[in-house]
């Protein structure tokens, strides 16, 4: 059999050159408040890519782009990328660096200019998430994006690796927190990997962690995801103390929490960081009177 299309692991990727070129052609100067660190190693993309087990019939959505590392090789691998991107100077360049770097694809991008915390309509619908994400909004953008957009059905994230370790933490962890509570509502998470930092332009001062997801349902309840995330929010705002006196505000008072928490079975003298989702979902639901 023979083919004359290149393998996705011959085509050129954007090397350290590459990038400062792009950015230097633009005007570029990589800023710490956008989270703007470069990938400049084709093996990280690859392997990204690779780990996202991106299908090629899938639409994937990008989140920031930047001068297009990442973006490179999800064309290769996927039907569509539609990618997010907030600084405009980038997202205008990207569609001519795909042109110049894989002019067979250029019709499979859409760029969209838009914060991704606040996106809520998109020119196709992704059924995954692959992004190298700007670290400081890292979190609410995943939880934004599996909130509004639920035909994201799985995806792969590129965080701070601190993150990463909060956002796949199971009940019961020292990191444990919100992010992860939030993010098991909508998927199951998991660690796939640690990046080092000398592949980014500018290099940031900490290690990157790789997050994998899937989606699955939330638990089945009769309280609303808005009121569950309430109920997390007040366990973990005061995270020492047990769940009776950490949710006494939310309940309006210590007895009225207590009431809640047994009915949910749940310990009253327990700490959220040792109860899940469904164990939070039940509490929320305690809350809310029986209607005939
Ligand atoms: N994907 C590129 C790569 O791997 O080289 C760049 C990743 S860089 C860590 C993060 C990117 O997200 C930057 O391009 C930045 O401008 C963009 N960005 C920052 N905040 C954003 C937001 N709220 N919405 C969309 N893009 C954002």
């Amino acid at each position: 059999m023979t083919s004359t299309q290149p393998s996705p692991a011959t085509q050129p990727l954007l090397g350290a050159t590459e990038i400062r070129r792009l950015a230097e052609e633009i005007g570029v100067r990589p800023t710490k408040t956008l989270g703007q660190n470069f990938v400049i190693d084709g093996n990280t993309i690859r392997r990204i890519v690779a780990a996202a087990k991106v299908d090629p019939e899938e639409t994937v959505l990008e989140v920031g782009p930047g001068l297009g590392s990442l973006t490179l090789g999800l064309l290769d691998a996927a039907a569509r990328v539609v990618a997010v991107e907030i600084d405009h100077v980038l997202a205008a360049k990207l569609p001519s660096t795909v042109a110049a770097f894989r002019p067979e694809k250029a019709g499979n991008l859409d760029v969209v200019l838009s914060d991704a915390m606040r996106v809520t309509e998109l020119p196709a619908q992704p059924t995954a998430l692959v992004a190298n994400l700007p670290y400081n909004v890292a979190v609410p953008v995943v939880l934004h994006l599996l909130e509004h957009f639920p035909s994201l059905q799985h995806g792969l994230v590129m965080v701070q690796d601190e993150v990463a370790d909060r956002m796949v933490a199971g009940p019961g962890s020292k990191t444990y927190g919100v992010p992860s509570v939030k993010g098991a509502w909508y998927s199951h998470m998991r660690k796939a990997g640690v990046i080092g930092m000398n592949v980014f332009w500018p290099a940031p001062k900490i290690s990157s962690g790789l997050v994998e997801f899937t989606r699955r349902e939330p638990p089945v309840t009769r309280a609303s995801r808005q009121q569950v995330f309430a109920v997390i929010d007040a366990a973990f705002a005061q995270r020492r103390k047990t769940l009776r006196a950490a949710l006494a505000g939310w309940a309006g008072g210590a007895a009225e929490a207590e009431r809640c928490l047994r009915e949910a079975g749940v310990d009253p003298t327990a700490r959220g960081e040792v109860i899940d989702v469904a164990a939070f979902a039940r509490i929320a639901e305690a809350k809310i009177p029986m209607t005939a």
